[in-house]
């Protein structure tokens, strides 16, 4: 029987969006490996996303709670999902592949001296899962041989789990923060936004080099906000200081699947298409017609984004003012 703990992140002392795949992910595992699944949630002051979390349909939800704990930090989260997965004979430690997952599983799988597999998006069996390799253009099929197994998640390949769950118990783990950490919470710099964040935007519009320049990438943030949607960028935009780094999509960026991605002015490289080919709906804008975005596109306009952002605008707006 295998018991699955699925760790999930707070915000602001909300149960993140981006954890939600990973929820589904351990229900799909527990059913298959026959045992149960329970959701982690590791802070302070989150009794509202312990709730949440509890209408998500697993078996039960801990918390670990403690002041030590407000601010993530590897050292000292760590072990407190080693002691809950102790605790429950969990033989499948995951999270989604957030920037914290990506952090955090590393370390709670050495402490466990469990084998970890990154970034799935199939589960073939109880053991063996399917991830990505070489921007996306290789499947393997891992096997992790430990009594252990520790995975990260790729939010964009399980659906989110559905609060429409009966609400399952909640209880306290214990949440007893190592005094000897060599790391130590100093401060958070977050880039404000009024737009909804990237990774779980339901439209995104980027831009590429072709943008020339930051400051035309207004446009693209004019066109965003008209959508409702969040801004991102190609490496080489980026690269180029035209936007701050924590916009890129791609293979060494964010991963993105919205229902609708507009590439403007971005060739569509192996490694950007690695972080968006899962959008629902691509539109692409570029002046050359053998850009190869064009083959992952579902609507391409062989144009120049001077030409493509005022006239889409425009349209955009009078569709909305006729409701
Ligand atoms: C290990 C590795 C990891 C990488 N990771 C990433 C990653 O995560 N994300 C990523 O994006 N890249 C990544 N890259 C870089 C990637 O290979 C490309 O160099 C990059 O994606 C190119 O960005 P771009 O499409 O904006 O620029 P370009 O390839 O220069 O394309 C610019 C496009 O703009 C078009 N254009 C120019 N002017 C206009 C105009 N006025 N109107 C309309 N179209 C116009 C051009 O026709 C062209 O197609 C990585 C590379 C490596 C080696």
């Amino acid at each position: 029987m295998g018991n699955v703990l699925i760790v999930v992140e707070t915000h602001n002392g909300q149960l993140r969006t981006a954890s939600l795949p990973a929820v589904t992910f351990g229900k799909q595992l527990a059913e298959k490996a026959g045992g149960t699944l329970s959701l982690l949630v590791v802070g302070n002051n989150v009794a509202g996303a312990a709730t949440e979390a509890a209408k998500l349909g697993a078996a039960e939800v801990l918390v670990a709670e403690h002041p030590g704990l407000e601010h993530y930090l590897a050292e000292t989260w760590a072990p407190v999902v080693v002691k809950a997965a102790k605790e429950k004979g969990a033989t499948v430690i995951g999270a989604t592949s957030t920037s914290t997952g990506k952090d955090l599983l590393p370390r709670v799988a050495a402490l466990l001296d469990a084998g970890l597999v990154s970034d799935v998006i199939g589960i073939v069996n109880a053991t063996t899962f399917k991830r990505p390799m070489m921007a996306g253009n290789v499947i393997a099929t891992v096997e992790v041989g430990t009594p252990i197994i520790v995975a990260t998640v790729r939010q964009t390949e399980f659906k989110p789990a559905l609060a429409d769950g009966a609400a399952a118990p909640i209880s306290k783990v214990d949440a007893t923060v190592p005094s000897d950490t060599r790391a130590e919470f100093v401060g958070v710099a977050e880039s404000k936004s009024e737009r909804p964040e990237l990774t779980e935007a339901k439209i995104v519009v980027s831009g590429g080099r072709g943008m020339k320049e930051g400051k035309n990438f207004e446009q693209v943030a004019a066109l965003a906000d008209l959508l409702g949607g969040a801004m991102g960028a190609s490496r080489a935009a980026c690269d180029a200081g035209m936007v701050p780094n924590d916009l890129q999509v791609g293979q060494t960026g964010k991963v993105v699947a919205p229902q609708l991605y507009i590439a403007i002015a971005i060739s569509g490289a192996i490694q950007h298409l690695a972080g968006m080919k899962g959008s629902k709906t691509i539109v692409a804008i570029n002046k050359d017609p053998e850009a190869p975005i064009f083959q992952v596109a579902d609507y391409g306009l062989v144009t120049t984004w001077e030409q493509a952002i005022p006239a889409l605008m425009e349209e955009i707006k009078k569709l909305k003012a006729a409701g």
